[in-house]
């Protein structure tokens, strides 16, 4: 081994043996050697120790190392690393095993020294970087106390002797790391890496490590590598990193997110508008891509012009207002319904407007036209009962505000219900609407004409000056509407009747309005048609005592108050009582017997003469059954007893239960009947007299076309009304008439009645003009069934 010097010393540190290195080391000869205290080798430094001191330390410790400062027997001085083993032998000292091997460079001079020396100590107090040097297997020969316990947490000594590959992972070993790195560093020169390495305590750090190979005069002799700890760097570094990849990822995020939008707002069927707030930019159109959109058409600038003011006035942030405009556009006028919002600008800070347009034309023009005919009749086009309610209602309350006075005219077609029946319903349609444009033709402006119901007009007149201009206004209507109108191939006249109210301190809402007019018009046609009649208070009354009297009826049929009284019909040839005319009378616990002209016509508003008339029947059929005798009973029917089917199975009964045999039964009807659904009406008077009862057309001549009623359906009689015989005697033109009616009875073999006789003067006539009967207070006045005698016995 001549490479280590081994001397072997005894316990007092004399030489006993050395070796051949030592020799070679040290330059002197065995002999000059052995024997001699250790001393003799030991060059005197002031930094280094005493050979003594060192054998101490090995004798305490078992074993001391470190450098050491050498003298060659030619005086030179180098330096070893040295390590003195302390030898026991049965636990006594027997000596000191002392192995050096050459370390250093032999000092030339002080300079040198120094700057080792410096060296040293700025080696020794690096702390940022751990220093190692390793051979050129990569063994650790010496490392930088500081530097190393600072970055790697070792202790320089224990790192002494180990390879440094203990700073790496075990999967960069396995990777063989450590060897490719000082490899590099050997074929390349200076070698820089970074990577993972490991502290005493495990922990991990990120590293910037050089290897630097060490050449002596061109030989390899080891590396020295230097360690820096740059995790916090290499964390700075990787947020960046991080942040750029983000950064990055959301740019390319944002990018196909924008593309992605600009294709969700393009296929938005509604047009989307974004303006920047400040400068009024069009940011956002979404016009072009649009396929299905609505008001493509349309500028921009133009929408936004519209809504800009209103948008900037109104509207707080997060809040969004629709509005609806109407624009001119290319394809005509268009209605947009827009909503417009502010959007805060994230970047810019400012808020931009966002306006959402939808073209809403069609459905406003069906809103239009579902608001018109919510409001306005299909037929006529007039306003319906919700728009007049409504215009009442606004004329009332703008007269109570400058103290005018609202007229209302409520307006009925007289034979409204005839024409219909009898020409059919398209021809009363077509009339309604000619009698809706001939009355809204006669009014002025601020009249709004309404159709409320079947043949019914009203006209609200606003600020109606006084009753006089209102009734002026009634009588140019009905006036108007005397022309007849043609009505396809049909000339039909129809006039109106009309009720009239002006708005007052009592008469002052719609209801009461309304109300009046209506018992206005009640009135009106109680007077005749083509009337006009004013609503005055005692209507009111009179309205009430119907009310009255109506309740008092039902309880009336209920108690059975109704009686019939009979009066006689002669035969005019044999003055015998050829029948009985059943007349109703109403025995009232309080007024005593009412005549029916008193309370029929409320009867038959009510619909309650259908139920006294049927009883009626039953009464006279079963009283005339019992007279034991072949006279007729004649019984009126109201027209409204036409009204429902119960009429024909009513006779039916009443012959059936009381056995009368239906020759004997004379049915009175008036013109009326004919008059209204004519052609039902005959059906009906057919199907009676299939019975087997007798027709008797009464009260004739009071009519408008008598004649030809007679034309319409065989009457088995006619009864002349009471108004000509009352003429009879004096009058020359009745007289004719009822010549006229007799001459033609015989013609058709119709028999006649006068009724209204009172005198002998009247019925001496009436027999010469050949009247087949007579009836009147001549011969016998109504009397309950008590006062009259059986009719064969009496007697003109
Ligand atoms: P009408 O059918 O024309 O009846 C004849 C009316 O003339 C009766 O009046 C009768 O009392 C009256 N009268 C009879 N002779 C004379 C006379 O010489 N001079 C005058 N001035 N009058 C005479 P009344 O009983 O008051 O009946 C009035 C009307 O009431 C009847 O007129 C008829 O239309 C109706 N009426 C009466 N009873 C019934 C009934 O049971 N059912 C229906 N639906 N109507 C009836
Ligand atoms: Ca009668
Ligand atoms: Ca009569």
């Amino acid at each position: 081994m001549t490479e280590h010097a081994i001397y072997m010393l005894d316990a007092d540190g004399h030489v006993r043996s050395w070796n051949a290195g030592a020799q070679k080391l040290t330059g002197y000869a065995e002999h000059e050697i052995l024997g001699v205290f250790v001393n003799r080798l030991h060059d005197p430094t002031p930094t280094g120790i005493a050979p003594a001191e060192a054998l101490l330390l090995a004798r305490e410790h078992g074993r001391h190392e470190g450098r050491f400062w050498r003298r060659r027997c030619d005086g030179s001085r180098f330096l070893v690393y040295g390590v003195i083993e302390a030898v026991y032998d049965a636990g006594r000292l027997t000596g000191f095993a002392v192995i050096e091997r050459e370390c250093g460079k032999t000092w030339r001079n002080d300079k040198t020294r120094l700057a080792e020396r410096q060296f040293r100590l700025l080696f020794q107090g690096v702390t940022l970087y751990a220093i190692l040097m390793l051979d050129l297997e990569g063994i650790i020969t010496s490392a930088n106390p500081t530097g190393v316990k600072t970055i790697k947490g070792y202790d320089a000594d224990g790192l002494l002797g180990r390879h440094f590959s203990m700073f790496y992972s075990a999967a960069d070993r396995a990777r063989g790391l450590p060897e490719t790195a000082l490899a590099r560093a050997r074929e390349q020169g200076p070698y820089q890496e970074e990577g993972w390495r490991y502290r005493a305590d495990g922990a991990a750090f990120w590293a910037h490590v050089i290897i630097m190979p060490l050449r002596e005069q061109g030989r390899l002799i080891g590396y020295a590598k230097i360690t820096r700890d740059i995790t916090g760097r290499k964390e700075h570094e990787n947020e960046i990193l991080a942040a750029k990849r983000l950064a990055e990822h959301r740019y390319r995020e944002s990018r196909s997110l924008s593309a992605f939008l600009d294709n969700v707002i393009g296929n938005i069927p509604i047009r989307v508008l974004v303006e920047d707030g400040q400068t009024g930019q069009i940011l956002v159109d979404n016009a072009a891509k649009q396929h299905a959109m609505t008001a493509p058409t349309i500028d921009a600038s133009t929408i936004v012009e519209r809504l800009r003011g209103v948008a900037l006035k109104t509207l707080e942030d997060d809040d969004c207002r629709e509005l609806r405009i109407g624009v001119d556009s290319a394809d005509g006028a268009v209605q947009l319904k827009c909503r417009v919002l502010r959007v805060a600008d994230e970047i810019g800070g400012g808020a931009n407007l966002m306006y959402l347009v939808e073209d809403v034309t069609e459905e406003y023009r069906a809103n239009e036209k579902i608001h018109f005919m919510a409001h306005h009749d299909a037929l006529t086009h007039l306003p319906n009962r919700t728009l007049f309610n409504k215009r009442l209602a606004q004329a009332l309350a703008a007269s109570d505000y400058d103290e005018a006075r609202v007229g209302l005219l409520l307006i009925d077609l007289d034979n409204f219900k005839n024409i219909n029946d009898v020409l059919g319903h398209p021809v009363g349609d077509q009339l309604l609407v000619q009698v809706a444009a001939r009355l809204r033709g006669a009014l002025d402006e601020p009249a709004t004409l309404a159709r409320i119901g079947g043949d019914e007009f009203c006209v609200v007149v606003p600020r109606c000056r006084d009753i006089d201009a209102l009734e002026a206004l009634a009588r140019r209507l009905i006036e108007t509407m005397q022309a007849p109108m043609g009505v396809d191939e049909h000339i039909v006249q129809s006039g109106i009747s009309i009720g009239l109210v002006i708005s007052n301190g009592d008469i002052d809402n719609t209801e009461e309005l309304l109300r009046c007019a209506d018992l206005a018009l009640y009135d009106a046609k109680r007077g005749g048609k083509g009337a006009c009649s004013i609503f005055h208070a005692e209507l009111h009354r009179a309205a009430r005592r119907r009310l009255d009297l109506e309740v008092d009826l039902r309880r009336a049929l209920e108690a059975d108050e109704f009686v019939l009284y009979y009066q006689p019909i002669m035969a005019s040839d044999s003055l015998t009582v050829s029948g009985m005319e059943a007349l109703l009378r109403w025995h009232h616990p309080e007024r005593g017997v009412v005549p029916p002209l008193e309370f029929i016509p409320v009867a038959e508003e009510t619909g309650l003469i259908r139920a006294i008339g049927a009883r009626v029947l039953m009464q006279a059929c079963t009283e005339a059954a019992g007279w034991g005798c072949e006279a007729t009973i004649a019984v009126n029917l109201s027209p409204v007893q036409f009204d429902d089917h119960a009429l024909v199975d009513q006779v039916r009964e009443a012959l059936a239960s009381s056995g009368l045999p239906p020759h004997r039964l004379e049915l009175e009807i008036t013109e009326s009947i004919l008059l209204d659904a004519s052609r039902k009406n005959i059906r009906l008077l057919e199907t009676l007299k299939s019975l087997g009862v007798k027709i008797v057309l009464d009260d004739f001549g009071t009519g408008y076309s008598s004649l030809h009623y007679l034309r319409s359906f065989a009457f088995d009689r006619i009864k002349i009304d009471k108004s000509f015989v009352k003429e009879i005697c004096h009058d020359a033109e009745a007289q004719a008439i009822v010549k006229a009616i007799t001459t033609l009875g015989q013609s058709l073999s119709i028999q006649i009645t006068a009724e209204g006789v009172e005198d002998v003067e009247q019925a001496t006539r009436l027999r010469t003009d050949g009247c087949s009967h007579l009836q009147g207070f001549y011969f016998g006045r109504p009397e309950s069934v008590a006062m009259i005698a059986p009719p064969l016995q009496q007697r003109g």
